[in-house]
């Protein structure tokens, strides 16, 4: 009989587990089907989103030596994933929303195609900003969570610099000084000056303050990382706003908690993140910090035996540290493995696997060709952990689409990336 799989999301976590499932030799003796369903055509790669925000327009090269091809803009960020499966027969992409689960008949709702069966569900849909219910923040505030949001950001900008008089700073506020928005500030100081040459205005006439509710930047992370961040970005010219939450956002004006407002052209929104909508609306599955999925130690999402959970959409408990693991790709691909391995166990009748939670440590890009490295007591700053960054991108595509056209994406997105450096 063949046992069908369904994945919903084909982010990190889902189109991993997809990758693992479809080259497993004995799951085809043993007759599996992988549908993996994404509301979205396309697999993402985060990482490198920052870039495309602050990518030049194409018409910043009307001129110029090297014109800016968009699609090699787009691949080095966003790939389909009927081509990152095209060579896998037992793997079906359905482009669809999956609205809910019924898990007692095992079948999955969709947007378009009305029901899925399952044998085996996967659920890893991952993540969406949080806007705190806050209608001024939803309305204004502009989020970096897929590639369109991206180009929003990169559009935005390049409008402000050519509108705003040339005698008036143009006034950038990033809210939340985690690591995307510290990665954003630090590239966006690049592209701010090259945007400054190709609209004709003055020498910094323009002001990035990241405005963050606790006082330090990066509050997560280790006291180097955040101190070396801060250094880095102030270098830059970056500025801070600390111990100062965002209460509310008007046309042009950023009210604080302290009832300060400041003014500002473009705001970016980046300081809240919480598990897809979906997991609201699940029968019986017990939701926990930022509406995230409770999984067991065999990642399977509680209380369910057929039903996986992977990604940013799932809470799972580090035992060792007692803390919930943080949304990040590294943490959805180890899930990923483990699910793999499980459901090829649950298959083959054997017991689970129990999932070891493990941190490689962290590199976070700070404008340029640089990076901030921290890894098991290896702390690193500069180009090298740069360079290391980018070649974790490129293995990353390599096992998924492989080696050749890994190597093709990676290099038109450098030859794009490094305009601003
Ligand atoms: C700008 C940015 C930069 C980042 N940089 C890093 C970094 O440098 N290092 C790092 O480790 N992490 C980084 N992250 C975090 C990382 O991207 C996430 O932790 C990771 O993507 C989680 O993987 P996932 O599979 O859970 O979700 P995702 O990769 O987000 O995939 C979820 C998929 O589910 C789909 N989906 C959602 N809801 C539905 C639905 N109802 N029906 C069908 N499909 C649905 C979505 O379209 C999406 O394709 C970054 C994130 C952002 C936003």
């Amino acid at each position: 009989m063949i046992q069908e799989i369904v994945i919903v999301g084909g982010g990190f976590g889902g189109a991993r587990i997809a990758k693992i499932l479809a080259g497993w030799q004995e799951g085809a003796q043993r007759n599996i089907h992988i549908t993996l369903i994404d509301k979205s055509r396309f697999h993402t790669y985060n990482p490198h989103l920052y870039e495309v925000a602050t990518a030049h327009l194409p018409e910043a090269f009307a001129q110029g030596p090297l014109p800016l091809d968009f699609f090699d803009l787009k691949s080095s960020a966003i790939y389909p994933l009927e081509d990152i499966f095209s060579d896998e027969l037992n793997v079906t992409i359905l482009e669809d929303k999956v609205l809910n689960v019924d898990f007692k008949a095992h079948e999955v709702i969709l947007e378009k195609e009305g029901k899925h069966p399952y044998d085996i569900l996967v659920l890893s849909a991952g993540s969406e900003t949080n806007y705190f219910g806050n209608k001024g923040l939803i309305e204004r505030g502009l989020p970096l969570k897929n590639f369109f949001d991206a180009l929003e950001i990169r559009n935005a900008v390049d409008e402000a610099f050519a509108n705003t008089p040339k005698n008036k700073q143009v006034k950038i506020i990033i809210g939340g000084g985690g690591f995307t928005g510290c990665e954003l500030a630090g590239e966006m100081m690049g592209y701010f000056k090259k945007l400054e040459a190709i609209h004709g205005r003055p020498d910094l006439s323009f002001e990035c303050i990241i405005v963050e509710a606790a006082d330090k930047l990066l509050g997560g992370a280790s006291q180097w990382i955040s101190k070396r961040a801060a250094r880095r970005l102030e270098n830059l010219g970056v500025k801070f706003k600390f111990q100062s939450p965002i209460k509310d956002v008007a046309t042009g004006e950023v009210i604080l908690g302290s009832g300060e407002k400041i003014p500002y052209n473009v705001l970016i929104w980046t300081a809240g993140v919480k598990a897809s909508d979906l997991s609201h609306e699940l029968l019986g599955v017990k939701l926990e910090k930022a509406s995230c999925m409770i999984v067991d130690k065999n990642l399977l999402i509680e209380p369910y035996e057929n039903v996986f959970g992977a990604g940013d959409n799932t809470y799972c408990i580090d035992e060792a540290t007692g803390k919930s693991l943080p949304m990040t790709a590294a943490v959805a691909l180890r899930e990923a493995k483990c699910v793999a391995e499980n459901i090829k166990r649950v298959i083959l009748k054997k017991p689970l696997l129990k999932y070891k939670p493990h941190s490689a440590g962290v590199i976070m890009p700070l404008g340029g060709k640089f990076a901030l490295l921290e890894s098991n007591g290896l702390r690193l700053e500069g180009f090298i952990p740069w360079f290391i960054k980018m070649a974790v991108s490129f293995h990353y595509w390599a096992t998924l689409i492989g080696w050749r056209k890994s190597w093709e994406i990676m290099k038109k997105g450098i030859e794009i990336y490094k305009q601003n450096d």
